[in-house]
Protein backbone atom coordinates (compact mmCIF):
# COMPACT_ATOMS: atom_id res chain seq x y z
CA UNK A 1 0.00 0.00 0.00
CA UNK A 2 1.01 3.02 -0.63
CA UNK A 3 1.36 6.98 1.34
CA UNK A 4 -1.92 8.44 1.36
CA UNK A 5 -1.37 12.02 0.98
CA UNK A 6 -3.21 15.20 2.19
CA UNK A 7 -3.95 16.80 -1.33
CA UNK A 8 -1.39 16.13 -3.95
CA UNK A 9 -1.16 16.54 -7.51
CA UNK A 10 -3.52 15.19 -9.75
CA UNK A 11 -2.78 14.87 -13.38
CA UNK A 12 -5.93 13.84 -15.17
CA UNK A 13 -5.31 14.15 -19.24
CA UNK A 14 -3.77 16.41 -21.71
CA UNK A 15 -1.50 17.80 -19.38
CA UNK A 16 1.99 15.81 -21.30
CA UNK A 17 0.36 17.37 -24.37
CA UNK A 18 -0.21 20.73 -23.86
CA UNK A 19 3.39 20.91 -22.44
CA UNK A 20 4.93 19.05 -24.88
CA UNK A 21 3.16 21.46 -27.53
CA UNK A 22 4.59 24.22 -25.78
CA UNK A 23 8.38 22.97 -25.84
CA UNK A 24 7.88 22.08 -29.43
CA UNK A 25 6.58 25.38 -30.26
CA UNK A 26 10.10 27.17 -28.10
CA UNK A 27 7.66 29.37 -25.94
CA UNK A 28 9.82 28.69 -22.88
CA UNK A 29 9.88 32.23 -21.84
CA UNK A 30 7.36 33.67 -19.26
CA UNK A 31 5.38 34.59 -21.73
CA UNK A 32 3.38 33.21 -24.72
CA UNK A 33 0.20 32.08 -26.21
CA UNK A 34 -0.32 29.36 -23.05
CA UNK A 35 0.16 32.24 -20.83
CA UNK A 36 -2.53 34.37 -22.45
CA UNK A 37 -5.13 31.70 -23.01
CA UNK A 38 -4.81 30.72 -19.11
CA UNK A 39 -5.36 34.26 -18.07
CA UNK A 40 -8.45 34.24 -20.35
CA UNK A 41 -9.76 30.95 -18.95
CA UNK A 42 -9.11 31.64 -15.60
CA UNK A 43 -10.57 35.49 -15.79
CA UNK A 44 -14.16 33.84 -17.36
CA UNK A 45 -13.96 30.77 -14.57
CA UNK A 46 -13.69 33.60 -11.97
CA UNK A 47 -15.86 35.40 -13.42
CA UNK A 48 -13.72 38.65 -13.34
CA UNK A 49 -12.84 41.09 -16.63
CA UNK A 50 -8.89 40.78 -16.03
CA UNK A 51 -6.19 38.20 -14.96
CA UNK A 52 -2.54 38.18 -14.50
CA UNK A 53 -0.63 34.70 -14.32
CA UNK A 54 1.91 35.08 -11.68
CA UNK A 55 4.41 33.22 -10.20
CA UNK A 56 2.58 31.98 -6.92
CA UNK A 57 -0.51 33.14 -5.19
CA UNK A 58 1.86 35.09 -2.58
CA UNK A 59 3.25 37.17 -5.23
CA UNK A 60 -0.37 37.98 -6.72
CA UNK A 61 -1.27 38.95 -2.85
CA UNK A 62 2.20 40.72 -2.71
CA UNK A 63 1.06 42.91 -6.24
CA UNK A 64 -2.09 43.63 -5.26
CA UNK A 65 -1.19 45.99 -2.25
CA UNK A 66 1.50 47.35 -4.33
CA UNK A 67 -1.09 48.35 -6.96
CA UNK A 68 -3.28 50.06 -4.40
CA UNK A 69 -0.61 51.41 -3.26
CA UNK A 70 -0.14 50.00 0.82
CA UNK A 71 3.10 50.88 2.43
CA UNK A 72 5.65 52.00 5.22
CA UNK A 73 2.78 53.19 7.62
CA UNK A 74 -0.16 51.76 6.94
CA UNK A 75 -2.39 48.73 8.48
CA UNK A 76 -4.02 46.16 7.02
CA UNK A 77 -6.21 43.66 8.48
CA UNK A 78 -6.07 39.99 7.80
CA UNK A 79 -7.60 36.61 8.86
CA UNK A 80 -6.69 35.21 11.76
CA UNK A 81 -6.70 31.71 11.12
CA UNK A 82 -4.93 31.11 7.47
CA UNK A 83 -1.76 30.37 6.08
CA UNK A 84 0.89 33.03 6.89
CA UNK A 85 1.56 32.83 2.98
CA UNK A 86 -1.51 35.42 3.49
CA UNK A 87 0.18 37.84 6.20
CA UNK A 88 3.68 37.89 4.61
CA UNK A 89 3.04 40.16 1.64
CA UNK A 90 1.66 42.86 4.14
CA UNK A 91 5.25 43.22 5.93
CA UNK A 92 6.83 42.75 2.11
CA UNK A 93 5.09 46.33 1.60
CA UNK A 94 6.58 47.62 4.83
CA UNK A 95 2.78 48.08 6.01
CA UNK A 96 1.83 46.32 9.39
CA UNK A 97 -1.01 43.34 9.52
CA UNK A 98 -3.42 43.44 12.62
CA UNK A 99 -5.53 39.97 13.05
CA UNK A 100 -9.14 39.43 13.00
CA UNK A 101 -10.80 35.86 14.73
CA UNK A 102 -13.21 34.11 12.45
CA UNK A 103 -17.24 32.75 13.09
CA UNK A 104 -17.50 30.16 14.68
CA UNK A 105 -20.27 29.63 12.05
CA UNK A 106 -18.55 29.81 8.94
CA UNK A 107 -14.56 29.11 10.20
CA UNK A 108 -13.67 32.80 7.76
CA UNK A 109 -13.14 36.45 9.35
CA UNK A 110 -15.77 37.73 11.53
CA UNK A 111 -17.23 41.05 9.63
CA UNK A 112 -18.67 42.71 12.77
CA UNK A 113 -15.22 41.93 14.49
CA UNK A 114 -13.52 43.22 11.36
CA UNK A 115 -15.62 46.39 11.92
CA UNK A 116 -14.75 46.62 15.79
CA UNK A 117 -11.10 46.38 15.03
CA UNK A 118 -10.92 48.73 12.46
CA UNK A 119 -12.33 51.64 14.62
CA UNK A 120 -10.37 50.28 17.63
CA UNK A 121 -6.83 50.84 15.29
CA UNK A 122 -8.45 54.07 14.01
CA UNK A 123 -9.24 55.06 17.27
CA UNK A 124 -5.70 54.58 17.98
CA UNK A 125 -4.22 56.27 15.09
CA UNK A 126 -3.45 53.42 12.73
CA UNK A 127 -4.10 54.07 9.17
CA UNK A 128 -6.03 51.18 8.06
CA UNK A 129 -6.00 50.76 4.50
CA UNK A 130 -7.14 47.22 3.29
CA UNK A 131 -8.39 43.87 4.65
CA UNK A 132 -7.34 40.77 3.43
CA UNK A 133 -10.55 38.03 3.66
CA UNK A 134 -9.41 34.31 3.13
CA UNK A 135 -11.73 31.97 1.64
CA UNK A 136 -10.79 29.30 4.23
CA UNK A 137 -10.58 25.46 3.24
CA UNK A 138 -12.71 26.26 -0.08
CA UNK A 139 -15.06 27.71 1.86
CA UNK A 140 -15.80 32.17 0.49
CA UNK A 141 -16.22 34.41 3.25
CA UNK A 142 -19.76 36.25 4.01
CA UNK A 143 -18.80 39.30 1.18
CA UNK A 144 -21.93 41.06 1.38
CA UNK A 145 -21.28 41.89 5.11
CA UNK A 146 -17.66 42.46 4.32
CA UNK A 147 -18.08 44.69 1.43
CA UNK A 148 -20.76 46.99 3.76
CA UNK A 149 -17.69 46.89 6.20
CA UNK A 150 -14.95 47.70 3.98
CA UNK A 151 -16.98 50.42 2.00
CA UNK A 152 -18.31 52.29 4.75
CA UNK A 153 -15.12 52.24 6.46
CA UNK A 154 -12.95 52.79 3.48
CA UNK A 155 -10.79 50.23 3.05
CA UNK A 156 -9.93 47.76 0.25
CA UNK A 157 -11.17 44.65 0.09
CA UNK A 158 -8.86 41.74 -0.90
CA UNK A 159 -9.77 38.25 -1.51
CA UNK A 160 -7.41 35.69 -0.42
CA UNK A 161 -8.97 33.00 -3.17
CA UNK A 162 -5.79 30.84 -3.00
CA UNK A 163 -8.27 27.60 -1.79
CA UNK A 164 -11.38 28.40 -3.06
CA UNK A 165 -11.27 28.40 -7.43
CA UNK A 166 -14.20 26.34 -8.05
CA UNK A 167 -16.18 27.09 -4.87
CA UNK A 168 -19.24 30.11 -4.92
CA UNK A 169 -20.69 32.60 -3.44
CA UNK A 170 -24.37 34.04 -4.12
CA UNK A 171 -24.04 31.70 -6.96
CA UNK A 172 -21.39 33.75 -8.03
CA UNK A 173 -18.01 32.14 -8.77
CA UNK A 174 -15.15 32.80 -6.33
CA UNK A 175 -12.37 35.05 -6.66
CA UNK A 176 -15.42 38.09 -8.04
CA UNK A 177 -16.01 39.21 -4.90
CA UNK A 178 -12.52 41.42 -3.66
CA UNK A 179 -11.37 44.53 -5.37
CA UNK A 180 -8.96 42.20 -6.22
CA UNK A 181 -8.43 38.70 -5.79
CA UNK A 182 -5.45 35.93 -6.02
CA UNK A 183 -5.55 32.51 -6.53
CA UNK A 184 -3.04 29.62 -6.28
CA UNK A 185 -1.61 26.67 -8.17
CA UNK A 186 0.87 25.37 -5.54
CA UNK A 187 1.60 21.28 -5.32
CA UNK A 188 -1.35 20.91 -3.17
CA UNK A 189 -4.45 23.00 -4.45
CA UNK A 190 -7.27 22.23 -6.21
CA UNK A 191 -5.36 22.54 -9.88
CA UNK A 192 -1.64 23.19 -10.05
CA UNK A 193 0.79 24.12 -11.66
CA UNK A 194 3.69 22.61 -9.87
CA UNK A 195 3.80 26.49 -8.42
CA UNK A 196 1.96 29.86 -9.85
CA UNK A 197 -0.65 31.86 -9.29
CA UNK A 198 -3.15 34.62 -10.55
CA UNK A 199 -4.12 38.20 -9.45
CA UNK A 200 -7.71 39.06 -10.86
CA UNK A 201 -9.91 42.07 -10.69
CA UNK A 202 -11.98 43.82 -12.60
CA UNK A 203 -10.15 47.06 -12.58
CA UNK A 204 -8.29 46.54 -15.91
CA UNK A 205 -5.62 49.80 -14.68
CA UNK A 206 -4.87 47.59 -11.61
CA UNK A 207 -4.01 43.79 -13.50
CA UNK A 208 -1.95 46.26 -16.39
CA UNK A 209 -0.12 48.00 -13.76
CA UNK A 210 0.97 44.71 -11.71
CA UNK A 211 1.40 43.16 -15.11
CA UNK A 212 4.34 45.74 -15.84
CA UNK A 213 5.88 45.88 -12.24
CA UNK A 214 5.63 41.77 -12.33
CA UNK A 215 8.39 42.13 -15.51
CA UNK A 216 10.29 44.23 -13.12
CA UNK A 217 8.56 47.49 -14.28
CA UNK A 218 10.16 47.88 -17.84
CA UNK A 219 8.87 51.35 -19.44
CA UNK A 220 7.76 50.68 -23.16
CA UNK A 221 10.99 51.78 -24.68
CA UNK A 222 13.17 50.08 -26.98
CA UNK A 223 16.02 50.40 -24.07
CA UNK A 224 15.69 49.24 -20.40
CA UNK A 225 14.21 52.61 -18.76
CA UNK A 226 12.86 52.24 -15.42
CA UNK A 227 10.74 54.61 -13.17
CA UNK A 228 9.58 52.55 -10.05
CA UNK A 229 10.97 49.27 -8.49
CA UNK A 230 9.74 45.58 -10.14
CA UNK A 231 9.61 42.09 -9.50
CA UNK A 232 10.35 38.90 -11.39
CA UNK A 233 6.94 37.63 -10.54
CA UNK A 234 5.51 36.51 -14.14
CA UNK A 235 4.45 32.42 -15.16
CA UNK A 236 6.30 30.08 -17.76
CA UNK A 237 4.16 29.72 -20.45
CA UNK A 238 5.37 25.86 -19.73
CA UNK A 239 3.59 26.21 -16.32
CA UNK A 240 0.76 28.21 -17.88
CA UNK A 241 0.09 24.88 -20.29
CA UNK A 242 0.16 22.68 -17.69
CA UNK A 243 -2.27 24.84 -15.82
CA UNK A 244 -4.84 25.42 -18.77
CA UNK A 245 -4.56 21.06 -19.29
CA UNK A 246 -5.63 21.28 -15.14
CA UNK A 247 -8.37 23.22 -15.35
CA UNK A 248 -10.34 21.71 -18.32
CA UNK A 249 -10.95 19.45 -15.39
CA UNK A 250 -11.94 21.73 -12.59
CA UNK A 251 -15.58 20.65 -11.89
CA UNK A 252 -14.72 17.03 -11.90
CA UNK A 253 -12.05 17.92 -9.11
CA UNK A 254 -14.67 20.08 -7.24
CA UNK A 255 -17.29 17.14 -7.62
CA UNK A 256 -14.97 14.31 -6.82
CA UNK A 257 -13.69 16.01 -3.62
CA UNK A 258 -17.65 17.49 -2.38
CA UNK A 259 -18.18 13.84 -2.83
CA UNK A 260 -15.28 12.78 -0.25
CA UNK A 261 -16.41 15.53 1.63
CA UNK A 262 -19.87 13.86 1.99
CA UNK A 263 -18.71 10.42 2.17
CA UNK A 264 -16.82 10.89 5.44
CA UNK A 265 -20.00 13.18 6.73
CA UNK A 266 -21.96 9.81 6.29
CA UNK A 267 -19.06 7.49 8.04
CA UNK A 268 -18.82 10.05 10.76
CA UNK A 269 -21.96 12.01 11.50
CA UNK A 270 -22.78 11.07 14.78
CA UNK A 271 -19.85 9.63 16.47
CA UNK A 272 -19.38 11.36 19.81
CA UNK A 273 -17.27 13.95 19.31
CA UNK A 274 -16.76 14.48 15.84
CA UNK A 275 -17.82 17.24 14.11
CA UNK A 276 -17.32 18.76 10.83
CA UNK A 277 -16.34 22.54 9.43
CA UNK A 278 -19.60 24.04 8.98
CA UNK A 279 -21.08 24.67 5.74
CA UNK A 280 -21.64 28.43 4.98
CA UNK A 281 -25.97 28.64 3.67
CA UNK A 282 -24.20 31.57 1.34
CA UNK A 283 -22.34 29.59 -0.87
CA UNK A 284 -21.21 26.62 -2.21
CA UNK A 285 -17.15 25.20 -0.89
CA UNK A 286 -15.17 23.14 -3.37
CA UNK A 287 -14.78 21.20 -0.83
CA UNK A 288 -10.80 21.57 -1.19
CA UNK A 289 -9.78 19.93 2.05
CA UNK A 290 -12.35 18.09 4.87
CA UNK A 291 -11.69 19.22 8.26
CA UNK A 292 -12.77 17.31 11.81
CA UNK A 293 -13.07 18.79 14.87
CA UNK A 294 -12.78 16.43 17.66
CA UNK A 295 -13.96 17.17 21.24
CA UNK A 296 -11.67 14.42 22.83
CA UNK A 297 -13.95 14.19 26.21
CA UNK A 298 -16.66 13.09 23.69
CA UNK A 299 -14.43 10.82 21.16
CA UNK A 300 -12.18 9.33 23.76
CA UNK A 301 -8.77 10.83 22.87
CA UNK A 302 -7.58 14.26 21.30
CA UNK A 303 -6.62 15.35 17.28
CA UNK A 304 -3.40 14.39 17.45
CA UNK A 305 -3.79 10.94 18.88
CA UNK A 306 -6.11 10.46 15.99
CA UNK A 307 -3.23 12.17 13.38
CA UNK A 308 -0.76 9.81 14.88
CA UNK A 309 -2.71 6.97 14.68
CA UNK A 310 -3.19 7.57 10.61
CA UNK A 311 0.23 8.34 10.34
CA UNK A 312 1.02 4.88 11.63
CA UNK A 313 -0.96 3.88 9.09
CA UNK A 314 1.07 5.83 6.44
CA UNK A 315 -1.54 8.43 6.12
CA UNK A 316 -0.97 12.09 6.39
CA UNK A 317 -3.42 14.30 7.94
CA UNK A 318 -2.81 17.79 9.17
CA UNK A 319 -3.49 20.01 12.06
CA UNK A 320 -5.34 23.30 10.79
CA UNK A 321 -3.74 26.61 10.34
CA UNK A 322 -2.09 27.45 13.78
CA UNK A 323 -3.33 31.46 13.71
CA UNK A 324 -1.59 34.18 12.95
CA UNK A 325 -1.94 35.71 16.57
CA UNK A 326 0.13 32.53 17.71
CA UNK A 327 2.69 32.62 15.53
CA UNK A 328 5.96 33.58 17.04
CA UNK A 329 7.04 36.17 13.93
CA UNK A 330 3.72 38.07 14.20
CA UNK A 331 3.46 37.93 18.67
CA UNK A 332 4.21 41.45 18.40
CA UNK A 333 0.96 42.59 16.60
CA UNK A 334 -2.63 43.65 17.48
CA UNK A 335 -5.21 41.09 17.19
CA UNK A 336 -8.74 40.67 17.73
CA UNK A 337 -10.87 37.87 19.23
CA UNK A 338 -8.26 34.70 18.81
CA UNK A 339 -10.16 32.26 20.96
CA UNK A 340 -12.35 31.12 18.24
CA UNK A 341 -9.57 29.88 15.84
CA UNK A 342 -7.03 28.82 18.60
CA UNK A 343 -9.43 26.05 20.04
CA UNK A 344 -9.85 25.10 16.15
CA UNK A 345 -6.56 25.12 16.00
CA UNK A 346 -5.84 22.82 19.15
CA UNK A 347 -9.25 20.27 18.09
CA UNK A 348 -9.05 20.32 14.20
CA UNK A 349 -7.48 18.19 11.94
CA UNK A 350 -7.32 18.59 8.16
CA UNK A 351 -8.07 14.74 6.23
CA UNK A 352 -6.63 13.70 3.15
CA UNK A 353 -8.61 15.44 0.04
CA UNK A 354 -7.13 14.36 -2.89
CA UNK A 355 -9.72 14.70 -6.43
CA UNK A 356 -7.85 11.22 -7.01
CA UNK A 357 -8.23 9.50 -3.41
CA UNK A 358 -9.73 5.75 -3.76
CA UNK A 359 -13.04 4.65 -1.57
CA UNK A 360 -10.53 2.19 -0.30
CA UNK A 361 -8.08 4.64 1.31
CA UNK A 362 -10.93 7.03 2.65
CA UNK A 363 -12.25 4.02 4.11
CA UNK A 364 -8.56 3.20 5.51
CA UNK A 365 -8.89 6.55 6.47
CA UNK A 366 -12.13 6.32 8.84
CA UNK A 367 -11.67 2.66 10.19
CA UNK A 368 -8.35 4.38 11.63
CA UNK A 369 -10.11 7.50 12.87
CA UNK A 370 -12.97 5.00 14.29
CA UNK A 371 -10.37 2.53 15.90
CA UNK A 372 -8.72 5.19 18.02
CA UNK A 373 -12.02 6.50 19.63
CA UNK A 374 -14.27 5.52 22.08
CA UNK A 375 -16.50 4.39 19.62
CA UNK A 376 -14.58 1.46 18.94
CA UNK A 377 -15.73 -0.57 22.21
CA UNK A 378 -19.53 0.00 20.42
C1 LIG B 1 -1.63 28.35 -0.73
C2 LIG B 1 -2.00 29.59 0.00
C3 LIG B 1 -1.38 30.83 -0.26
C4 LIG B 1 -0.15 31.01 -1.09
O1 LIG B 1 -0.15 30.53 -2.36
P1 LIG B 1 1.25 30.11 -3.03
O2 LIG B 1 0.88 29.89 -4.44
O3 LIG B 1 1.72 28.87 -2.34
O4 LIG B 1 2.20 31.25 -2.86
C5 LIG B 1 -1.86 31.96 0.39
N1 LIG B 1 -2.87 31.89 1.26
C6 LIG B 1 -3.47 30.73 1.57
C7 LIG B 1 -4.61 30.74 2.52
C8 LIG B 1 -3.05 29.54 0.97
O5 LIG B 1 -3.64 28.38 1.30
Amino acid sequence: MSRVYLSPPHLTGREAELVAEAIASNWIAPLGPHVDAFEAEIAAVAGVEHALALASGTAALHLALVVRGIGPGDEVACSDFTFAATANPITYVGATPFFVDCDPETWTIDPELLDRAIGERRAAGAHVRAVIAVDLYGQCCDYDALREVCERRDVILIQDATESLGATYRRTPAGAQGALAAFSFNGNKIITTSGGGMLVSDTGEWIEHARKLSTQAREPVAHYEHVEIGFNYRMSNLLAALGRAQLETLPLRVSARRRLRDRYHEALDGVPGLSFMPEAPYGDSNAWLTCVVVDPDAFGTGREAIRLALEAEDIEARPLWKPMHLQPVFASHASFGGDVCARLFERGLCLPSGSALTDEDQDRVVATILSVGRQRQA
